[in-house]
């Protein structure tokens, strides 16, 4: 679909957040990297109501204090200690971690706060064992340029990361413990992003910045994006969790479609005359007679479990439910995603989908005779224990409702192929309240001025040096940098004496076109690519055999150059025995070299080449054969 983001109003702000790469967590001296060899230690809490210490329940809080589960933590005792266990009170705020929001902020222009107030902000999905994450703005304002256009920044915030999950059942939820209290930076853009493309380039230009300090962590699970995106006429939706930068632009993309679509079923609803009332006044009705001989299998598990199937009739609905926008966009969708979040249920259906998973034809003939439903109306069905397939039912008739205004509000997560499923109602302004256990933190005018005096160079001024002291282009010096590979770049340069350009394009240029081509190059280590870059510097191999013996490795882990070279028959070659090798054919040919050098000379080569190509220089092969043949034939 093509779609004008500027007509439709797109907005979008983005909060990135990044593991900071201190020695120690944010509140004790927990190590930021995972340390093996503790001792196992788990244990077991119930989520419980929580209220704000300001006496009012956040929607979000009551969301998920609706559920009792089991919560199980894994922890141990080289990783965590009993501030993550929340039996005892924070420790102090780490310093490293304020010093990175401070030169961070200081590199985006932000105004630094005079003192740090470290806030509880509402969690209770069990991530965070006190039921709050502690998190602290260090700096307000500031900015970014990103292709030209001045990005403000909103705030600094430096914050523990919570527990991951493991684990989730119906009734219980495993946590590992570890990764609970390492500091995280999040950044906030206001939101002026005004296409999917752009949302990247500002993610990436946040990210490239945020590696200047030195002090962020990186790879998988290290950094999460998050997004709110609004359109004109729709709503600000708030999206959860994208790990990977790559995905930004889909998930802007896909949720446009999203709220384009809602809009139109809205239109669509109030040209069907369709009301609020009617879809309140609608009555649940007990079905699971119909489905008494189901072949379904979720309807039979559900009701040979003593479970009921509740249906609803939408009026007018029909058809609505099943038209799909973008794979998986569908407004039935929303409806379960809702049903499902709130209620748990597992079984949900609409008549746009059926027949269907099981479900026969004569099954929804039946149900839509009995639901009195006629060919414009959809009906719901849920099977599950009979109270949560009404509460499930309930939800729906809500978010039809929702369905009637056009884009309801809502905190939803990313999924990896870009889509998302809603999460959880947005959170309310009364969700942070002040931590009592630590002092307020003042940043003095001295200790500011003193971090601007050491602020560290941006990646753009060191990309600039790197080109210019080595006489790279721009975009190679940029592209060692994307990859952290400058260090590996500079210790081959000066160790092996390899052309510094040789060296950029085997750790940029190869290893970067050879991984879009799916070759998996994250088996070639640096060991690996110094010893290449050593070969090629000694004349042993041809700088052109580099890509041939990056792809071999590639695909045979644990192998070594030397075993490549072998296997692709790229061994150095020993000049001597190539000496020899002439002398034995000049032999061979005696009498064409003395009919006709000019082609014996030729022949020769051909036999030469058979066993040498790549392996050694053409041109350097024949020079060797013609002085050999003249030495031989006594001149001509
Ligand atoms: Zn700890």
């Amino acid at each position: 679909m093509k779609i004008d983001y500027q007509s439709i109003g797109l907005k979008v702000g983005l909060e990135i957040h990044r593991q900071l790469d201190t020695r120690c967590k944010l509140f004790c001296e927990c190590p930021t990297e995972f340390v093996d060899g503790g001792r196992e230690i788990r244990f077991v809490r119930w989520l419980r109501e929580a209220q704000s210490e300001l006496g009012e329940v956040d929607p979000a809080a009551i969301f998920e204090a609706r559920k009792r589960r089991k919560i199980v933590y894994h922890a141990d005792t080289l990783n965590t200690c009993l501030v993550e266990m929340d039996e005892e009170p924070p420790h102090d705020l780490n310093r490293e971690a304020v010093e990175v929001g401070l030169v961070t902020a200081l590199l985006m222009n932000a105004k630094p706060v005079d003192e740090i107030h470290v806030m509880r902000k509402i969690v209770i999905d069990g991530s965070n064992t006190t039921g709050f994450q502690r998190t602290c703005v260090i700096a307000l304002g500031g900015e970014i340029i990103v292709d030209g256009k001045k990005i403000p920044i909103q705030t600094i915030t430096i914050e523990e990361d919570a527990a991951r999950i493991i684990e989730r059942k119906p009734h219980e939820i495993h946590y590992d413990l570890r990764r609970l209290g390492i500091p995280l930076i999040e950044i906030s853009t206001a939101p002026v992003i005004n296409s999917p493309r752009e949302a990247y380039r500002v993610a990436y230009a946040i990210g490239r910045l945020l590696r200047a300090t030195g002090k962020v962590k990186r790879g998988i699970g290290t950094v999460r994006q998050d997004l709110n995106i609004s359109i004109r006429d729709g709503a600000l939706i708030e999206i959860k969790g994208v790990q990977e930068l790559d995905l930004l632009p889909k998930v802007v993309e896909l949720e446009v479609i999203r709220q384009l679509h809602l809009l139109k079923i809205r239109d669509e609803l109030k040209k069907r005359g369709v009301t609020e009332q009617m879809i309140s006044e609608e009555p649940i009705k007990d079905v699971t007679e119909i489905f008494k001989k189901t072949r379904s299998r979720i309807l039979r598990r559900k009701i040979d479990s003593g479970g009921r199937v509740l249906a609803l009739r939408l009026r007018k609905f029909g058809g609505l439910l099943g038209l799909e926008a973008a794979p998986g966009i569908r407004l039935g969708a929303e409806f379960a995603g809702r049903a499902r979040a709130w209620s748990e249920v597992e079984g949900i259906f609409h008549t746009d989908e059926l027949p269907g998973y099981g479900i026969t034809e004569a099954e929804v003939r039946r149900l839509k005779d009995f639901m009195e439903a006629g060919e414009l109306d959809a009906v719901i069905i849920v099977a599950d224990e009979k109270s949560k397939a009404e509460d499930a039912l309930q939800r729906v008739k809500e978010r039809a409702i929702e369905a009637l205004r056009g884009v309801p509000s809502e905190t939803r997560a990313a999924r990896s192929d870009g889509t998302t499923i809603y999460l959880r109602p947005r959170p309310g302004a009364a969700r942070m309240y002040p931590e009592t256990d630590i002092p307020p933190y003042p940043i003095s005018r001295e200790y500011l001025e003193e971090l601007k005096r050491r602020l560290p160079p941006t990646l753009d001024e060191v990309a600039e040096s790197l080109s210019r002291k080595y006489g790279l282009s721009k975009q190679i010096a940029n592209e060692l940098i994307d990859l952290e590979k400058v260090e590996l770049f500079e210790r081959i340069v000066s160790e092996t004496g390899v052309k510094p350009r040789v060296a950029a394009s085997i750790l940029a240029e190869h290893m970067k076109s050879l991984k879009r081509e799916g070759f998996n190059v994250e088996l070639v280590g640096d060991s690996d690519l110094f010893e290449i870059s050593k070969l090629i510097a000694g004349g042993e191999i041809a700088k052109e055999a580099a890509p041939e013996i990056i792809k071999w490795l590639s695909k045979n882990p644990g192998k070594s150059v030397r075993d490549a070279l072998d296997a692709l028959n790229l061994r150095p070659v020993d000049m001597s025995e190539v000496e020899k090798k002439i002398d034995e054919l000049i032999k061979r040919y005696k009498s064409m070299i003395e009919e006709n050098p000019r082609k014996a000379s030729s022949v020769i080569m051909g036999e030469l080449m058979k066993i040498y190509r790549g392996r050694i220089d053409g041109g350097k092969l024949y020079q060797m054969v013609r002085e050999r043949i003249h030495g031989q034939g006594g001149g001509s």
